[in-house]
């Protein structure tokens, strides 16, 4: 299979070449529910392939300190338009190597170490750059850090106004990993006014469900919008940082020169691809499909007797806590995996355990939405996952194998994008 793929690699380098084989086999046949991931068509994947990858060219197209960027800047201008018109914002930057660095610029923009900041916690549901102490962030910069209501697993509006108008943080930072639930940037907006603070709106995991138009967007509402690209927006793994005109040159400043070289120019030209895709109805369609199947999922693992955190979703992705099916989520995750099904193990809210050996697990439905399954596949899913679980807290390795078989059947059924045909 790899041999006529990647005709070159195999005959330079054929141990690599092996396992990039080996991986497409893998992401082909397996059922992939890690939410954050996807599969990106070949149109992004040849883009992001190409002789781009030569080419320094620190600066910005029209102003850079390298020569010979005739095409590189029509690449970086192309991109940069594409973000403006999909998101509708004055300015786009998509030189962030990826969403960590992308949050890093926007500390290097708005504030100084030992800054207050605010983000959601990340045993909450939020992320690791959002002033997290294991992060930089969190140790460059004083992080405080709201949760969700222990009642119903929402963000607690008043406790975050509160906390805000306590604390005057610099930078208020909404979005999270495992938010099952539509974030009120309304909300966050009116709060960070109050306290004087930028609102960062990260929508890494759900950029292209607001490209798509099945979440609010933030435009109207942040003055900042950061997100990776290789999550719902289906691209290549890099970022970008959105915002209003007032703050372009802030932005701009603390991603070049600020924090990084040169851009990966083989990276925007992939994010340019993607942002062409997702202006296209069928991404519409798509980014509505992957929310009617997590809602499907949702309902079907409810019927199941599981429990899910804030009781199902508003998006793409779900957070099971599995304490009430009397097996941890490590141990749920690697049965899920050997039965086929690729899931992350994660803390849910107030979770009783440790973070490398939490109570949940969170699962989504991006992928398998690419590869064309819809609502009416989510009833088996589900079954999949139950018979996978239960089968985790007895030790039934060969019921295990039997979902694998059944899951690869299926896949059969619904090639990936980007992959060869198994
Ligand atoms: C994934 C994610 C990031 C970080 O992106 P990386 O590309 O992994 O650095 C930042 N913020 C949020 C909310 C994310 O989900």
């Amino acid at each position: 299979m790899s041999a006529s793929r990647h005709p070159a690699l195999s005959a330079t380098d054929p141990e690599l070449a092996s396992f990039v084989a080996a991986e497409e086999v893998l992401q082909a046949q397996t059922l992939r529910l890690i939410p954050s991931e996807n599969y990106v068509s070949a149109a992004v994947l040849e883009a992001s392939g190409t002789v781009l990858q030569n080419k320094y060219s620190e600066g910005y197209p029209g102003r850079r300190y390298y020569e010979g960027q005739q095409n590189i800047d029509r690449v970086e201008a192309l991109a940069v338009e594409r973000a403006k018109g999909l998101f509708g914002v004055d300015h786009a930057n998509v030189q962030p190597y990826s969403g960590s660095p992308a949050n890093l610029a926007v500390y290097l923009a708005f504030a100084k170490p030992g800054d207050t900041v605010m983000g959601m916690a990340l045993p909450m549901g939020g992320h690791l750059t959002h002033g997290w102490g294991v992060s930089a962030t969190g140790s460059w910069f004083r992080g405080v850090q709201y949760g969700v209501r222990p009642d119903n697993g929402l963000i607690d509006y008043d406790a975050v106004r509160e906390l805000a108008l306590a604390e005057r943080p610099k930078i208020i930072f909404c979005g999270g990993t495992a938010l099952p639930r539509t974030i009120d940037f309304a909300a966050f907006a009116s709060i960070a006014e109050e306290a004087g603070s930028v609102l960062v709106a990260d929508v890494a995991h759900i950029a292209g469900l607001i490209a798509g138009g099945a979440h609010p967007s933030p435009a109207d509402h942040a003055d900042v919008i950061s997100t990776t690209t290789h999550k719902t927006l289906r691209g290549p793994r890099g970022a970008m940082l959105m915002c209003r005109e007032e703050h372009a040159k802030a932005i701009d400043k603390a991603v070049f020169p600020g924090l990084q070289g040169g851009p990966h120019n083989q990276t925007t030209a992939g994010i340019a691809v993607a942002l062409h895709e997702a202006a296209q109805p069928s991404f519409t369609a798509y980014a509505h499909t992957v929310v009617a199947n997590a809602k499907a999922l949702a309902a079907a693992l409810l019927e199941r007797g599981f429990d899910l955190v804030s009781g199902g979703t508003d998006n793409h992705l779900i957070l099971m806590d599995l304490t009430s099916r009397g097996v941890a989520g490590k141990v749920a995750a690697k049965a899920l995996d050997r039965a086929g099904i690729v899931v992350n193990y994660n803390t849910v809210p107030f979770d009783p355990r440790k973070p490398f050996d939490p109570s949940g697990v969170r699962i989504g439905t991006p992928s398998l939405t690419s590869r064309g399954l819809t609502a009416a596949h989510m009833p088996a899913v589900a079954d999949w996952i139950s018979r996978a679980v239960d089968a985790a807290a007895k030790g039934d390795e060969p019921a295990l194998g039997a979902i694998r078989a059944e899951v690869t059947d299926l896949m059969a059924a619904f090639p990936a994008p980007g992959l060869p045909l198994s």
